[in-house]
């Protein structure tokens, strides 16, 4: 991350009022964007509050974790991803974006 500003060199000053960490030249108020990293470190994110159901059921397609269940979804894929969020079975599909409910299963 720079940590002086590339038009005018003054020093930049960090910015966390947002949930990302952002270098600020007050002198010409450009921004520039922090390293993944530094978000990191300053973050108070808190994985089991923070993420929602429907941040978790976007990303299980993608996660090795979950179950493949063979399903017929309605963009022509032949299987869905099982998640179980809070005793609630959900599918989901890696191609297009549909998420069923448990008692949806056809
Ligand atoms: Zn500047
Ligand atoms: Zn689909």
């Amino acid at each position: 991350m720079p940590k002086f500003c590339e038009a005018c060199k003054s020093v930049l000053t960090k910015d966390t009022s947002s949930n990302y960490v952002v270098m600020i030249c007050h002198r010409c108020s450009k921004n520039y964007d922090g390293d993944p990293e530094d978000s990191l470190i300053i973050s108070n994110f808190n994985p089991t509050s923070d993420i929602d159901t429907s941040m978790v059921l976007a990303l299980a397609p993608h996660d090795r974790v979950n179950k493949i269940e063979k399903m017929e979804c309605s963009c022509g894929r032949k299987y869905m991803t099982q998640v179980v969020i809070d005793s609630t079975t959900s599918y989901t599909c890696d191609n297009c974006d549909v998420i069923l409910r448990g008692d949806q299963k056809k």
